[in-house]
């Protein structure tokens, strides 16, 4: 287990957003929160500190609560090549598929129980007892029992999930329930993704970071030039500086792994999905769809991070390596308009910038998973105006209200209905803006850290007191 370094944000580039009557009644619950906590520390864990929905959440919200004066820190569990690969089939199928063919048996349970032991002993010598420990997703769900065993008060929060069960989420809920029951409360994303055994649970949609390098404002020509000089886009530039409004300069430089045929030219429409190269993604089916539609002259991009990159995420190497052998059987005339992108993962906040240019240069977003925990990519391509097609799934379903902030289909696998919504949104420019201006709206109210803050806040008044009770 290791420690991710959290500074204190600056808080002047987030009242630049919020504005100073949101800053304000932030501050507030935040006094009253750390009051509450009487000098304990608010404990985050997870499975790794890059990539992925939780480490994004962390990233964004961490700093932010440290700046109003709530005490947080972030560890990271460390586990062997056997227990990721225990812990991957586990949340893909609490997502309702069936992953890989191995079992979630006595056997993957008593691995999982001697990595998660092993990581308790290194958890002993940091909690008090008296801390708030709040333990994110599947992966670390076995160090809920051993907080409490300390002394501490446990909160187990989920990210992902699926609405409506199946065999394997049952599968996956027969392995972990065990765990997650024993918690003092629970967090869930959405009402429905919550089961009717959780303790105590609370409902806290996620937040995106407006300030952080994913989400900054860029302009136009910065846009262009991080796409270029990282190869996406036809035209070269030199690498260049981007000053984010929070944090260290970042040098934008790498250049992004590709299979296509050309670069895209920067004037083309582009339709983007951003995902990890993963089965739920459906990044195969974006490709269907987006042939389908056959809209002349626009060109697909679908991106995900590298997939060496990604230490909690084994089965990334094989979804790429689908997806670029169906590039491959294309007729060339279809290879043309499409580039498949890993984007390079050295420098985290040099790929969020490449992830907000690619968002923001997009002409339509797409976010076609078969299942969504909550969909963050969905949130950051709304943050910034993009009209966006999204399944009908999980958080989608929350984020998007259909024909005001983007459009929602119902069945994830109706590749018929997103190809006729990515014609639609391409060749309408008018409808496009309109659900871009909305789906801008809609972030601005429900999804940036004050509000997310503040159910924190709440949750941890209600923890303390629990403790209290
Ligand atoms: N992401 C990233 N770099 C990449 C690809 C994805 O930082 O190259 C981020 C993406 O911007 C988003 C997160 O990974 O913030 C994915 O979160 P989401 O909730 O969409 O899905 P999850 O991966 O958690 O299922």
């Amino acid at each position: 287990m290791h420690e991710v370094a959290i500074g204190a944000a600056p808080l002047t580039p987030y009242r630049k957003v919020f504005g100073d009557e949101r800053m304000e009644a932030l501050r507030d619950t935040a006094a009253e929160a750390s009051g509450a906590l009487h000098g304990r520390t608010v404990w985050n864990i997870n499975s790794t500190a890059a990539g992925g929905g939780v480490a994004e959440l962390l990233h964004a919200l961490m700093p932010l609560a440290r700046a109003v004066g709530i005490d947080c820190r972030w560890l990271v569990i460390d586990g062997d090549t056997e227990f990721f690969a225990i812990a991957k089939r586990l949340c893909t199928r609490l997502y309702g598929a069936p992953g890989d063919p191995e079992p979630l048996g006595p056997e993957q349970l008593q691995h999982y129980r001697a990595i998660t032991e092993l990581e308790g002993l290194a958890l002993a010598d940091r909690v008090r007892p008296g801390d708030l420990v709040i333990v994110h997703e599947a992966q670390p769900a076995g160090l809920v029992d051993i907080a409490r065993r300390l002394g501490a008060t446990a909160v187990w929060r989920r990210h992902i999930g699926r609405d409506e069960p199946n065999e394997h989420t049952e599968e996956g809920w027969a392995f972990l329930r065990r765990f997650v029951e024993n918690a003092d409360a629970t967090v869930f994303l959405t009402q429905s993704a919550c089961p009717d055994w959780a303790p105590r649970p609370h409902i806290i949609p996620p937040s995106i970071d407006p300030c952080a390098p994913k989400n900054m404002e860029l302009t136009d020509e910065q846009t262009l030039d991080v796409l270029r000089c990282t190869g996406i886009l036809d035209g070269s530039a030199e690498p260049l500086t981007i000053r984010p409004p929070v944090g260290e300069q970042i040098l934008v430089r790498h250049r992004a792994t590709v299979v296509r045929e050309s670069a895209p030219p920067a004037d083309a429409p582009m339709v983007v999905q951003v995902s990890r190269w993963d089965e739920l993604k459906d990044m195969a089916g974006v490709l269907r769809a987006f042939l389908d539609a056959d809209v002349e002259g626009a060109h697909l991009t679908l991106a995900g991070a590298d997939v060496v990159g990604v230490a909690d995420d084994p089965d990334a190497q094989r979804f790429w390596d689908e997806c670029v052998a169906q590039w491959r059987a294309l007729p060339v005339e279809q290879r043309r308009r499409v580039q498949l992108l890993c984007l390079p993962m050295t420098d985290l906040r040099e790929n969020a910038v490449v992830v907000n240019a690619l968002q923001r240069h997009a002409t339509v977003v797409v976010q076609k998973s078969i299942a969504e925990g909550f969909g963050l990519t969905a949130t950051e391509a709304m943050w910034k105006g993009r009209p966006l097609i999204a399944s009908a799934v999980g958080g989608l379903r929350e984020q998007i209200v259909h024909g005001e902030s983007g459009l929602l289909v119902d069945d994830p696998h109706d590749l018929a209905t997103t190809a006729q919504l990515i014609r639609q949104l391409l060749t309408d420019p008018a409808l496009a803006h309109r659900l871009g201006e909305g789906a801008r709206r809609r972030v601005n109210e429900c999804y940036l850290p004050d509000r997310h803050l503040t159910d924190w806040a709440g949750l941890i008044r209600s923890a303390v007191t629990m403790e209290v009770v």
